[in-house]
């Protein structure tokens, strides 16, 4: 049996001597009147880099997709139209606002919404829609935009995953009203934890910088506080770091999409594995190097990461249908929409994320795709 020497992990940062050099001239520097400095600087790279107007740092994704929520208005009453297969983070903040969640299927290529079946979810109480790049991959959003503006609805972008990702044309989170980012350990950029807002609406962005700061404008010094709000601030330190990571974006990106080539020309000639698609027109910053098997292969999900484990090689299951999970059984209205046979559950079922981190290299791509390759040979 192929045995990794060393533990392999599925997910870590880049970071270099940059990192350190800023955070450390974060801890030293930015406090007194420098104390936005670092936050303003890394607002303004990932606002140019996505190409949108307005960048607001948060405590994490979770935070900036719940300021979107409540900056739009959404609230008890509403209904948010968000995909089945994700990462709860995606849909946890519809329900923090009071709205409902109601969950569709997903594409079984892209692996994101479908946008007909979000067309056949909308009724008189839908509100928003929010959108996932899942893995890397980007949602049909000419189709997803379509859709919002025949109907009135908000349109929002989880782009956690897909920071650097290309759809026609245009970088993931420069799609919808509003966009949502994670900088979480296991991201493409890192902070610790950390999250962004991204967005083109200058009214949307104004009321976030409200909510996000307990209900007050920015530059308020008498603290009089006009609402009941939120505090979602990303400390300075956390935001030199973004910093020094979007300076090294390209490269960064690069190192993700070198990573899922030394897979793809390893994994891709396999019978029955699929990994994440990158349709025409269409980038894919490769988060995480995802394998879907067949089913007549005869592994899911938890048994070919025990493979994996039993070889050294740690790995994570494709998200399960939030529909599936315990913190979803009380929700029967969520799941009206659900098709039984939806192709995203048998992706969910079978898929796995491989080593992705950037202190892969070839070598360690090559030890994981024999190991894996063995395991799967090895099942059928
Ligand atoms: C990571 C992630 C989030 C949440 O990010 P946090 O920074 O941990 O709050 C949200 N959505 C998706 C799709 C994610 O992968």
């Amino acid at each position: 049996m192929i045995v990794a020497p060393e533990r392999i992990p599925v997910a870590g940062p880049s970071i270099s001597e940059r990192e350190i050099e800023l955070v450390a001239d974060a801890a030293r520097n930015a406090w007194y009147k420098n104390h936005a400095e670092f936050n303003n600087r890394f607002e303004r790279m990932l606002a140019d880099y996505v190409g949108v107007s307005h960048a607001v740092s948060t405590p994490h994704c979770t935070a900036a997709l719940h300021l979107a929520l409540a900056a739009l208005g959404v609230g008890p009453g509403d209904e948010v139209i968000a995909p089945d297969v994700t990462w709860i983070a995606s849909v946890a903040p519809i329900v923090y606002v009071g709205a409902e969640p109601v969950l569709v299927d997903i594409d079984p290529v892209t692996w994101c919404l479908d946008p007909s079946a979000v067309e056949r979810a909308i009724g008189p109480r839908t509100k928003a829609i929010i959108g996932v790049d899942l893995y890397g991959s980007t949602c049909d959003w000419a189709r997803l935009q379509d859709i919002a503006d025949r109907h009135g609805l908000a349109l929002i972008e989880d782009a956690a995953e897909a920071l650097g990702s290309v759809y026609h044309g245009r970088r993931a989170g420069a799609f919808g009203r509003v966009s949502a980012f994670s900088f979480h350990g296991s991201k493409t950029v890192v902070t610790g934890e950390g999250g962004m807002l991204a967005t083109n609406d200058k009214n949307l962005f104004d009321r976030v910088l409200f909510l996000r700061d307990h209900g007050r404008n920015p530059g308020d010094r008498y603290f009089l506080n006009t609402e009941i709000a939120f505090k979602y601030r990303m400390s300075g330190v956390q935001a030199a770091l973004g910093v020094a990571q979007m300076e090294r974006i390209d490269e960064l990106i690069a190192h993700k999409r070198a990573i899922f080539g030394w897979y793809r020309d390893r994994l891709s000639s396999l019978k029955g594995v699929t990994l994440n698609a990158e349709p025409p027109n269409t980038q894919n910053s490769y988060w995480m190097v995802t394998a879907v098997l067949d089913p007549q292969i005869g592994l899911d999900k938890f048994a070919l990461m025990t493979e994996l484990d039993k070889r050294n090689i740690d790995s994570r299951p494709f998200f399960s249908p939030l529909s599936s999970l315990p913190a979803f059984e009380a929700r029967p209205r969520a799941k009206r929409f659900l098709s039984a046979n939806d192709e995203g559950q048998r992706v969910s079922k079978y898929g796995v994320n491989l080593p992705s981190g950037y202190n892969m290299t070839e070598e360690k791509v090559a030890i994981v795709a024999s190991a894996f390759t063995e395991a799967i040979t090895r099942a059928a």
